[in-house]
């Protein structure tokens, strides 16, 4: 049996693909919290003993929670096929955004009424952290569109209205050979591809490794397929669809930017996944490690990743070096620009929560809206309460369901009033329950105090990862998650 390492504190089981367990455990968990404080007082040492205790009882709630939430109700997510996924219907019209995650826009290359092919650039990313946007179906571009997320960022697009032929689906592709080309040469592919990292920062891939290019060595490419958020089953699926793909993209990455090593950082329940990484890479003949994690959230965060495998290298004694850190989507991205020269047209989107008829895991055309991809589950059970993608710990709400699925879009979910637990806050209880499980060490329920009194919460507001884990526990309900990011934004605007 391989060693586990974790992260050291804080962060909590996720198990379920719904919020809900969590959720409702928290009454139960506050009032027991609240009679022992009745008997010992806040400070008793046995007060630390019962949170810990329930803590404990808490992940156990959940964990055991599957079967319970494999009901109409709380349907989990699962694959639709025994494919995994299913691909979703070719949309007729796509909008295709022309905005990046960041807000930085590309140069727009198409005006109304332009034919545009399968694959074609349509939007040049010239500035910083923009990356090259193509049409991801054929067809004529019949509007600009502009709209505004959820976040009050304004967004641009094309919206391509579907006809002619496909040039790369459906056609069998010629793989081309690269372990010829030098690391410029790798990454103009990369770049000209538009391929940005999609397991969420939507940072262009080029732009992270020239990060990477001066400084010391060693440096590792860690490939991480943490699966600590059930939400990333996309990931899961693709890992499991297009291993192979994931492999050559670690192999090819590690020479664009010249890794000593690839580190396989693979949650400990997916120990198999590990080891068939292992036997594929051999043929590239790179030194490779696999280390298990745990699967408590947040371990797939970067910082949370880093301080891990920083555990192990210690523990182990062996010497990593920098971490280039990636995830499976990005690398199957990388592996289809240099050896396919295929921009970034789809991705893996898992649609699901408990307001969605028939969840599933579905391969999208970047472009297509978000409502159709909701109706090609079989649509809404009853009026959703919450609608938004990522992960609902820390996701982002959707303003408009006629919003494009984008590069780094990898779930989107709808909640019924019920799963979102209601409105309704009330006063912090001091339970401490948000101290316990924040894995940065801060201390939410004083900085929630600092931010309502107006007190000064820098420079603490910075180090919040935004991960959500405090928001989950607190039984008052307080937007603990949100109220610290933002108030992080509003002070970095002060200091600029
Ligand atoms: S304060 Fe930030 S880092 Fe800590 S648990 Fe909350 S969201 Fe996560
Ligand atoms: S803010 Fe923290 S201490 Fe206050 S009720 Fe919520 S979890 Fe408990």
């Amino acid at each position: 049996m391989k060693k586990v390492y974790s992260f050291p504190r804080g962060g909590i089981l996720f198990e379920d693909s719904t919020v809900t367990p969590i959720s409702t455990f928290h009454d139960d968990s506050w009032s027991v919290l609240a009679s022992f404080r009745k008997i010992w007082g806040s400070e008793h040492p046995l007060m630390n003993i019962a949170r810990k205790g329930l803590n404990v009882f808490k992940a156990s709630v959940v964990a055991q929670s599957d079967s319970v939430s494999q009901t109409e109700e709380q349907p989990m997510l699962k694959p639709a096929s025994s494919r995994g996924y299913v691909d979703s219907f070719l949309p007729v019209l796509s909008v295709i955004p022309l905005t990046q995650n960041n807000g930085i826009k590309v140069r727009r290359l198409v005006e109304l009424g332009d034919t545009v092919r399968e694959g074609m650039l349509v939007g040049k990313g010239e500035e910083v952290g923009a990356a090259n946007i193509h049409a991801s179906v054929p067809g004529t571009v019949v509007r600009l569109v502009s709209w505004e997320m959820a976040e009050g960022v304004m967004s641009e697009g094309v919206v391509i209205r579907l006809g002619g032929n496909f040039e790369r689906s459906g056609k069998q592709e010629e793989a081309l050979p690269w372990d010829y080309l030098t690391s410029a040469e790798l990454r103009n592919r990369v770049r000209d591809c538009g391929v940005v990292e999609m397991e969420g920062s939507g940072k262009p891939v080029v732009e992270t490794l020239m990060e990477f290019d001066n400084g010391p060595k060693p440096l590792s490419l860690v490939v991480s397929c943490v699966f600590d958020d059930p939400w990333r089953v996309a990931d899961y699926v693709l890992c499991q669809e297009y291993f192979e793909s994931v492999v050559e993209g670690s192999a090819i990455i590690s020479k664009m930017c010249g890794a000593e090593q690839i580190v396989f950082a693979v949650s400990s329940r997916e120990q198999w996944l590990g080891e068939r990484f292992i036997t594929e890479i051999a043929k590239y003949q790179i030194p490779t490690a696999i280390v298990l994690v745990g699967y408590r959230y947040p371990q797939g965060n970067r910082r949370e990743l880093e301080l891990t495998l920083r555990i192990y290298e210690k523990q182990e004694n062996v010497k990593l070096g920098r971490l280039l850190i990636q995830g499976p989507a990005t690398l199957a991205a990388v592996r289809d620009a240099v050896v396919l020269k295929k921009p970034v047209l789809e991705r893996f989107v898992a649609v699901g929560g408990s307001a969605v008829r028939n969840p599933q895991v579905m391969r999208a055309r970047i472009g297509k809206r978000i409502r159709e991809a909701f109706n090609e589950c079989g649509g809404f059970v009853r009026e959703p309460s919450r609608i938004a993608e990522g992960s609902p710990l820390a996701g982002r709400c959707i303003a408009n369901l006629d919003e494009p699925i984008s590069k780094t879009t990898y779930a989107l979910f709808a909640l019924l009033p019920k799963q979102v637990g209601g409105r309704v806050t009330r006063s912090c209880i001091g339970c401490g329950e948000c101290r316990l499980v924040c894995p940065v060490g801060l201390d939410p329920e004083v900085l929630f105090k600092r931010i309502e009194s107006r007190a000064q919460v820098a420079p603490w507001v910075f180090e919040c990862h935004g991960c959500g884990c405090c928001n989950v526990v607190c039984p008052s309900r307080l937007p603990l998650s949100t109220l610290v990011t933002n108030a992080a934004i509003l002070e970095r605007k002060r200091n600029v």
